[in-house]
């Protein structure tokens, strides 16, 4: 299969698609075209690399990896992504913090480090990847990648707006792993990582590349957690699952989205987002406006300019059903902070300030009386979040085994100043 960029100007093979990132045109790879998929074609398939199998097979089926596929998933999808009932018997948290770095983005990132990995196993050059961070990111890929024969990764995160345990899992790494705290915003991060990125000289010295959300080889991963969760529930019941999804650069809720529109059992769509709340608008009118962004307590989707809304506009040009059953609200810092409380109250759930975003949303659909099953998507260990999370509560949040010998770890980043110059001089380039 071929992938073409929504700006029509560059069509390539998935290795090169997952290589690049980007497209050459400066837009964002989609495949050439959609399998279609229903919950029969599953029937075989009982294990979550199992599904991934089936289902992104479909989308490397001819490539250099086709004949590894099954070890490379079975390599790619440890993560577990439970499927957790709460006490309403309707209402369940597809549990996605279970990773290494405890977010969701460990599944996107450990599919493309393994495929990665894989397409380089033969050249002895190595390849640098630079991440621009905005808190969860770059500890993704970071734990991704660490000790990864052939790979360094530079990380630049925003100096002091990020969460304390953030800001320890972005900086304890060492090994091949450089961590540098930028004196500025997140999108100060962005435009130095676009810079070096433009920067032909350093990108063919260092052989860089980015793995930033627009990177096909993290979106398509994260279809496999909406179809087994959808798989299971639709075993159990014969019902689609409906999914409220926590939305910054609307990776994950797409991946949701393109799993539905492939005929998996999946019902509604809701994307909830923080203050920042250009994703609200654009489902609610149609019109794409993006703005400056703005600090929150759900920093990790604090984000003015959702970079997939490209492949999403793209897409419902040609049809429209993928915004059918779709909707959006944004959820503001007060709004997040109760929702921890009365969620802890009801079900007895610790969740993080992402994840409350998506509660608080459903908590507006059942005060309007909809009672059908919906999986709230966690995308982050509240852990991670303690900082915001056990004051609120009064309590300490447990931190998990995962994240334990990283925190365990002594941490360290170097701080530059905002700007390409200074980033090439913490690099030596
Ligand atoms: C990255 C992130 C999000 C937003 O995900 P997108 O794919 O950018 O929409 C939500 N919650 C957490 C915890 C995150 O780390």
């Amino acid at each position: 299969m071929e992938f073409l960029s929504t700006r029509g100007g560059d069509r390539c093979a998935i290795e090169r698609a997952l290589s690049v990132g980007l497209a050459a045109d400066g837009g964002l790879f989609l495949p050439e075209r959609w399998p279609r998929l229903d919950a029969s074609d599953f029937s075989d398939c009982h294990t979550t690399p199992g599904i991934a199998e089936r289902l992104l097979g479909e989308f490397f089926a001819g490539s250099t990896f086709a004949d590894s596929f099954s070890e490379l998933c079975d390599q790619a999808f440890t993560v577990p992504t439970p499927l957790h009932a709460l006490r309403d018997g309707n209402t369940h948290l597809l549990e996605l913090f279970h990773g290494p770095s405890g977010a969701f983005k460990d599944v996107g990132a450990n599919f493309l480090a393994t495929m990665l990995a894989f397409l380089n196993r033969e050249t002895d050059r190595d390849t640098t990847i630079l991440v621009a961070t905005s808190g969860d990111t770059g500890s993704a890929v970071a734990t991704a990648f660490h000790r990864r024969p052939g790979f360094k990764v530079i990380i630049l995160f925003p100096d002091g707006r990020v969460s304390a345990r953030q800001a320890h899992l972005l900086s304890c790494f060492g090994d091949n792993i450089t961590s540098l705290r930028v004196a500025g915003s997140f999108d100060d991060c962005q435009a130095m990582a676009k810079a070096a990125l433009a920067d032909r000289g350093l990108v063919q010295r260092l052989n860089m590349t980015s793995a930033n959300s627009i990177s096909l080889g993290r979106l398509l991963p994260q279809m496999v957690y909406y179809v087994e969760s959808a798989l299971s529930f639709h075993r159990a019941t014969g019902e689609s699952l409906n999914f409220v999804i926590p939305s910054g650069n609307l990776g994950n809720a797409l991946a949701c989205l393109l799993a539905r529109r492939i005929g998996l059992p999946i019902g509604s769509v809701a994307i909830s987002t923080n203050a920042n709340h250009v994703l609200a608008d654009y489902v609610r009118t149609g019109i794409y406006q993006p703005q400056a962004t703005r600090a929150t307590i759900a920093n990790a989707m604090d984000v003015g300019a959702p970079s997939n809304i490209e492949r999403l506009i793209h897409l419902a040009r040609d049809d429209q059903s993928l915004l059918a059953d779709l909707t959006s609200e944004a959820v503001g810092d007060e709004a997040i902070r109760s929702r921890i409380q009365v969620f802890h109250e009801q079900f007895g759930e610790i969740i993080c300030p992402h994840t409350a975003t998506a509660a608080e949303l459903l908590a507006h659909r059942r005060a309007e009386g909809d009672i059908r099953s919906f999986a709230i998507v966690a995308t982050a260990h509240p852990a991670k979040f303690a900082d915001v999370v056990e004051p609120l509560l009064g309590l300490t949040v447990p931190v998990p085994e995962s994240l334990r010998p990283w925190l365990e770890r002594p941490a360290s980043a170097q701080r530059i100043d905002v700007g390409l110059d200074a980033l090439k001089a913490a690099i030596s380039y």
